[in-house]
């Protein structure tokens, strides 16, 4: 297919003689000679948004260097959608705010300079080499986020990581999605997804698709009409009143949930016995752990009616293909990834398994290393580093499983140089500061580095402390790579082109990092142009030693096992886990109790639909639809603490202290308080939450279960 992406529109001396005109410059028409006509010419580039994983396809007009306008593709997967965000773009790409040109810190310490390419690339590797003699390759870690999710930067980010010799590359797998992916793939095998065309029964377990993933709420009110919906959330979201059971659970308290309807479905013979018979692991023990759940236990411990545990149960097990879509709600709590094998396991055990849709391998397809996410690397493939990552010694298997360090234990390595020192940071679109638990911890371990380099578009809170700041093109100043699409279409094979060229002095991230490695000596690791010619060339699966070596499968599982775990059958207890010294059943951990000094109870983090986590935040087109983080309390909570709508209120936990407008909402439990997260600055709900009581299988960070008081802020306080 040889189509070409790139259309020029027909644009006419008149035409620009229009526009000139619009623009006030009338009579400048006169004098305007061939090259300005050539560069006041439309055209329309097609290209994918990146700020979330929907990739939505997209047309953007281009006059000049100015992106002037974009609309969705209709051609694309997306067939046209584009969210406030990706129409956000032209502020995006042309933004006042962003970094024009490279920054080194003065010599003092203090201020900012603005330098040239060359300078801010030597100064950068210049301290990172440093650093590796002194300390070993290892002292350097690479942090990246949201943006490289499903990107292939992350694979050129492992090969930079793999060139230097260290092993501590940190991905938004620290806290996002992960646990979720650990726990089905711990009993299924593979990651799943309810298929919306098959269920019956629904449970929005600890989510909010109407924020989160907005398309899918037409699919929702599908299963709505042929089967039920339910929804399990401390706070009453839009989707809970089209529910036809909704449980307002204490935040943290959703294994014990899943615990009681396991009881449920199993103690009155309602679970698919064929599968328990045949296909699975772990059934009895599954069976004696859920035994003291019963619906009173159960009702008192999450707040809920023993009725609705009941109820929901006998549903999910007899109404038709049950399905869960779960979010981050039941992940960040101090046993999140066990808290979705239960609920896995009560999906499996209902009879789901023909109504979920595998993501990376089909359910019936063996795999020698059960879990393992691939790394791809071209030739030649940079030695495996010597040292394990950071995090490695307590979350051994989610270090294993995305060869990567922990993020949140990434800041005591820099503090107490423990498990070793870490001394040097390369951030590539990302912001720790307002994004890794205990940001106070954060910022300290930042200014105690001997060097920070960060690659953004814009200057961040977290950029603030660098040394280096490296302005980076935005996705739409780069042409996109075609990769992970579920459902190609005939537009994935047109070639598409950057929108614009980079803005001011930004470059492309995957040049920025060629350069580093260049300077740095690792030149022969990175022989390419550009992304594009780096994935156009022959790469293959790197699986390193110290990763595989616990995550074998069992060799007598048989050939064609039903499901693709370690011993070929459904583990409602793992035989992976013993490997990695933790438990093979479930546990549950309950979240913290209120106290006197912290009555309440705190959630942070849910997401807010005018922002993607930390970014947009200084783009205006969306930070004039919501220009203050809000904090949502109950009518009673803000009357108990003398705080009214819209005034400022403190959130004050053990850990520290934030401030946010009051937003007050009967739709929460009396006892939640519920922050947002992404903000800078006082707003940074990071300051309330804490690096210990981290899950103990993936490391993610207790932000969900947290207790609180909460005061009326004045301008001082
Ligand atoms: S941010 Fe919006 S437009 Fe961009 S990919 Fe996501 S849903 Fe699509």
């Amino acid at each position: 297919m040889s189509k070409v992406a790139t259309r020029r529109i027909r644009f006419t001396r008149r035409d620009a003689l229009k526009l000139l005109s619009v623009g006030g410059a009338v009579g400048a028409g006169a004098a305007l000679g061939a090259s300005e006509l050539v560069h006041a010419r439309e055209r329309e580039v097609i290209n994918e948004c990146r700020l979330c994983t929907m990739h939505c396809g997209f047309i953007g007009t281009v006059r000049g260097d100015d992106v002037v306008a974009v609309r969705g593709d209709p051609a694309s997967n997306t067939k046209g959608f584009l969210c406030q965000h990706g129409k956000a773009i032209p502020e995006i790409v042309h933004n006042r705010a962003r970094v024009r040109r490279p920054l080194v810190r003065a010599a003092d310490g203090e201020a900012f300079t603005e330098v040239e390419w060359e300078r801010a690339l030597d100064v950068a590797a210049t301290k990172l080499a440093a650093v590796k003699d002194k300390y070993g390759p290892e002292a350097i870690a690479v942090q990246t986020g949201w943006p490289f999710v499903r990107h292939p930067m992350i694979h050129l980010l492992h090969r930079f990581c793999r060139a230097v010799g260290t092993p501590n590359l940190a991905t938004v797998a620290s806290l996002c999605e992960a646990s979720a992916r650990m726990g089905k793939s711990l009993v299924w095998g593979g990651n799943y997804s309810p298929d919306m065309a098959k269920v019956r029964t629904l449970a929005v377990w600890g989510s909010n698709p109407v924020r989160s993933y907005p398309p899918w709420l037409s699919l929702v009110a599908q299963v709505k009409k042929r089967g039920k919906l339910i929804i399990i959330d401390p706070v009453r979201t839009e989707l809970a009143n089209l529910a036809d059971e909704y449980l307002q659970v204490i935040p943290g308290t959703d294994g014990t949930l899943a615990l009681g309807m396991l009881r449920h479905v199993i103690e009155n013979d309602l679970y698919d016995k064929a599968l328990v018979a045949e296909h699975s692991l772990g059934f009895d023990e599954l069976r004696t752990l859920a035994k003291p759940y019963t619906p009173e236990v159960v009702a008192k411990t999450c707040g809920v009616e023993p009725g609705q545990v009941t109820r929901v149960a006998h549903w999910l097990a007899t109404v038709g293909p049950p399905g869960v879509w779960e979010g981050l709600g039941i992940e960040h709590h101090g046993a999140g990834v066990d808290t979705v094998r239960l609920v896995s396991s009560l999906v499996a055990l209902c009879g789901g398994a023909g109504a979920q849709s595998f993501h990376d391998r089909k359910l019936d397809e063996g795999a020698p290393l059960p879990l393992l996410l691939p790394v791809d690397q071209q030739e030649p493939i940079p030695p495996a580093p010597e040292k394990r990552p950071v995090g490695f010694d307590e979350y051994a298997l989610f270090c294993s499983i995305h060869r990567q360090a922990q993020a949140s234990v990434l800041p005591k390595a820099m503090l107490e140089g423990t498990p070793y020192p870490v001394r040097a940071l390369v951030l590539f679109g990302c912001n720790p500061v307002v994004t890794t638990p205990d940001a106070a911890a954060v910022k300290r371990a930042y200014q105690s580095l001997e060097a920070l380099i960060v690659v953004d578009p814009f200057l961040t809170e977290s950029g603030e402390y660098a040394d280096v700041v490296l302005p980076a093109a935005t996705f739409a100043e780069q042409p996109p790579l075609r990769f992970g699409k579920n459902a190609p279409t005939e537009r994935d094979e047109l070639p598409i082109d950057a929108v614009v060229e980079p803005q001011a002095r930004a470059r492309p991230d995957a040049r920025i990092l060629a350069d580093l490695a260049a300077r740095m000596g690792l030149a022969r690791f990175f022989p390419w142009s550009d992304i594009q010619a780096a994935f156009a060339s022959k790469r293959s699966s790197v699986v390193d030693d110290w990763a595989a070596q616990h995550l074998r499968a069992a060799p007598d599982r048989g050939v064609g096992a039903r499901y693709p775990t370690a011993s070929g059958k459904l583990e409602l207890s793992s035989t992976l886990l013993p490997r990695f010294g933790l438990p093979a059943l479930p546990v549950v951990v309950d979240p913290p109790a209120p106290t006197p000094e912290h009555p309440l109870r705190l959630v942070t983090g849910p997401r807010q639909r005018a922002y993607i986590n930390s970014q947009l935040h200084k783009v205006g087109a969306i930070t004039r639809l919501l220009p203050e983080a809000h904090c949502e309390l109950h009518p009673d909570a803000a009357r108990a603490a003398g705080v009214a709508e819209g005034e400022r209120v403190a959130v004050i936990t053990p850990m520290g202290r934030a401030v946010f407008r009051a937003s007050l909402s009967t739709a929460l439990r009396p006892d939640v308080v519920v922050v947002p997260h992404g903000w800078e600055g006082e707003a940074n709900a990071n300051l309330l939450t804490s690096e210990s009581g981290l899950d103990p299988i993936s490391g993610f960070p207790r932000l969900r279960a947290l207790v609180c008081r909460i005061e009326k802020a004045t301008t001082t306080s």
